[in-house]
């Protein structure tokens, strides 16, 4: 008997049986353009070894047009389709079965021979589309019917036609991108005649017994988006032309809406899904922020949909399923939804991986292999870079002993989980603290060792972190100055007027815990999520946007967020999600102010300047002071042991303080433990 009888449950497509409801969403990885088809392969074998469903590679171009860069994958020569046809033997003899993404970007391609329905610039792309005519239609829809074409002859089971986010096929369904007046545009039969266009003559090209799943954008959160009654009429026809699966797409890449963010609540989108539900006679997949087998089950059991996806799941866990499957869900290594890795990864012209797994897109070069020699390796500081360290180390047979000053597991992270929107942190940490609690590792909670206690160990790990950097203003001694860790302890009273100095990921999380009152965030109350950032039924009101724009909760208290950097504030924090942390404070009236001097702290507040001849002295008057100025290492175990000759690791904050962030502690106790 299983806890996930739904999402368990096979899944008949009348010429083929997926095993379950598990779909791996498509994720951009950057692995295909390395060429490297062993790493490519590797990656999607281990998953298909993990027992999901049905995967979905990430978008292939079906011209050069089309891709989202220049040079972005595809099947263009015989060589292409013998390279993945390596993927797909690998994929097949795993058990698994594996479907290709055609993408084609249209006017969100980051490239000026970008083409589009109508020559009207994407406000997330520099480059204007040039319009497409009617012959230059008609080769697009061909080259989409030759990659489908191809990627069966290069052993997929199917293809995924991507046509939501606000991607080419997307693009001719509303008004706001498509002017056209031919056949193409206009009405809402010319509008949506390219995405039927293209699922009748793929499925032509492929055959009856070819998985061909369409995305499609269920709710587009733009002005101008598609209709509800609109999106039901394309599904119908979508079904209608051929297509075997409908999947969910949320939002097009150019909302100004979060809707992967780890502050979007779980499951936040099932609803929408939910409405097709009987409206079509095919399966329907629904997506976005689903990271658990338990909320995939209730979204089944609640009768969402028909399947599942979740992709950044599954390169925080390759073996997911099997883990749901084998009753072992809290082994389960949580995707916490922050893209820290991923697609800020693939935005930044990198390799995805994990913050949590370091060895995704890495299964070729990390690898965790039995020690050949067993040995005692004493590790000090549980937080992210230790725990890593500690539970790497004992999966590979190695004897650990793990200390903490601190009662718990996570170190940092526990200020994280703290922060309302970053409650996936909880888990996390759950997760870690699960890991660490091994046959082979000796926890030592609320103890700290001295170099004594070290000097008897075959390898000693130092990952004691960071302590909060003095920043050493004026009167920074006054009793209404605090700093980050008691404001998120809950150990300072924090009055009504705030400022708070510095304006790094933790000085953004500290303002926004600060607005928050006593009740759950919004992240637990998706009710509240959506008026906040303004998303109605798409029955009631086109595209989804709620007409009232979004409505908040007003802020508990009056915060002003200062940084010294003359730059724009959250510049810093990451390419997908920095846009949100500074719409949400922005949303709550935090008052941002880069490019000032700290002239003192006063009982009235904090009094600034500006620019190198320190004009415009102002008074910002405040109850409270909050200084969230970075942090330093905290080496005076490492430097100790140094000092007496014991040879030591250090990794994570104790390594290097700046820019410390729970990916670079991971991945560097993870490769640290691969190697001992
Ligand atoms: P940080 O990113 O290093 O930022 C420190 C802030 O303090 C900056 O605004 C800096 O700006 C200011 N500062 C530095 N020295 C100062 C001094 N002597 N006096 C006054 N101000 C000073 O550190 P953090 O905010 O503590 O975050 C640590 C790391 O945690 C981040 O790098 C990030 O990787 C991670 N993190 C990320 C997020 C997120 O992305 N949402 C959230 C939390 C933590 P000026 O020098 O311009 O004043
Ligand atoms: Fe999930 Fe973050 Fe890992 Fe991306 S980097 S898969 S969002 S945990």
């Amino acid at each position: 008997m299983t806890d996930y009888p739904h999402l368990l449950a096979p899944l008949d497509l009348g010429f083929t049986v997926l095993k379950n409801r598990v779909l791996m969403g498509s994720m951009h990885t950057g692995l295909e353009e390395t060429k490297d088809w062993a790493r490519v392969a590797g990656f999607y074998a281990e998953r298909a070894e993990g027992g999901v469903g049905l995967m979905v590679t990430g978008g292939m171009a079906p011209n050069r047009e089309g891709g989202v860069f220049p040079g972005a994958a595809g099947l263009f020569t015989p060589d292409d389709i013998a390279n993945h046809r390596i993927v797909t033997d690998r994929v097949h003899d795993a058990g698994g079965k594996i479907a290709m993404q055609i993408l084609h970007a249209g006017r969100y391609a980051y490239s000026p021979d970008c083409v589009a329905p109508s020559a009207i610039k994407s406000p997330i792309s520099p480059f204007p589309p040039k319009e497409l005519d009617e012959d230059g239609i008609e080769k697009q829809i061909a080259d989409i019917v030759t990659a489908a074409a191809r990627a069966r002859e290069a052993g997929y089971d199917g293809v995924e036609v991507m046509g939501s986010e606000g991607y080419f096929l997307n693009q001719f369904l509303v008004a706001h991108t498509n002017r056209r007046e031919d056949r193409w545009g206009g009405s809402l039969e010319s509008r949506q005649r390219l995405p039927v266009e293209v699922v009748r003559r793929v499925r032509e090209a492929v055959g009856p017994d070819f998985i061909v799943i369409y995305r499609l954008s269920m709710i587009d959160l733009v002005p101008q988006g598609q209709t509800w009654e609109e999106v039901v009429a394309l599904a119908r026809k979508i079904e209608a032309a051929g297509a075997t699966i409908l999947n969910t797409g949320i939002g097009w890449h150019e909302a100004r809406i979060p809707t992967i963010a780890t502050s979007v609540p779980r499951r936040a989108f099932a609803w929408v899904t939910r409405k097709l539900m009987g409206q079509v006679g095919i399966p329907v997949v629904t997506s976005n922020r689903i990271n658990t087998p338990e909320v995939a089950e209730e979204v089944l059991a609640e009768g969402c949909a028909d399947m599942v996806s979740m992709a950044r799941p599954f390169l925080a866990d390759s073996q997911f399923v099997r883990k749901a499957m084998e009753g072992r869900a809290a082994d389960i290594a949580p995707c916490i939804a922050c893209n820290q890795a991923c697609l800020d990864h693939t935005f930044g012209g990198r390799i995805s991986t994990c913050l949590v797994n370091p060895r995704a897109c890495h299964e070729t070069e990390l690898r965790y292999d039995p020690a050949e020699t067993p040995r005692h390796i004493a590790v000090v500081g549980a937080g992210a870079a230790g725990a890593t360290v500690a539970m790497t180390a004992a999966e590979r047979g190695h004897r650990v002993t793990l200390w903490d000053r601190a009662q718990e597991v996570g170190g940092q992270l526990n200020m994280a989980k703290r922060i309302p929107g970053k409650e996936e942190f909880i888990g996390l940490v759950d997760w870690m603290t699960r890991m660490v609690d091994h046959e082979r590792i000796e926890l030592r909670l609320g103890a700290e060792p001295s170099v004594e206690d070290l000097k008897a160990a075959d390898a000693v790990v130092i990952a004691t972190g960071v302590l909060p950097r003095d920043p050493g203003i004026e009167g920074q001694d006054l009793p209404h100055v605090v700093d980050y860790v008691d404001v998120l302890q809950r150990r300072a009273p924090v009055g009504r007027r705030v400022v708070v100095v510095g304006a790094g990921g933790v000085g953004f999380d500290t303002a926004d815990f600060l607005t928050h009152g006593e009740g759950p965030s919004t992240t637990e109350d998706l009710p509240a999520w959506l008026r906040e950032w303004g998303v109605a039924d798409p029955e009631a009101h086109r595209g989804g946007l709620d007409p009232q724009g979004p409505r908040p909760e007003p802020s508990a208290r009056e915060i002003t967020l200062l940084q010294r950097k003359p730059e724009k504030m959250g510049k810093r924090l990451g390419k997908t999600t920095g846009w949100i942390h500074r719409a949400g404070l922005q949303m709550k009236g935090v008052k941002m102010v880069p490019g000032v001097n700290y002239e003192r702290i006063t009982p009235g507040g904090l009094e600034i300047s500006f620019g190198a001849s320190r004009e415009r002295p102002t008074l910002i008057e405040a109850d409270t002071v909050v200084l969230c100025a970075g942090q330093v290492s905290e080496r005076s175990l490492a430097d100790a042991l140094e000092a007496e000759g014991v040879a030591c690791h250090v990794i994570g904050g104790a390594d290097v303080a700046a820019e410390l962030d729970a990916k670079r502690a991971i991945d560097q106790g993870a490769r640290l433990a691969a190697r001992l």
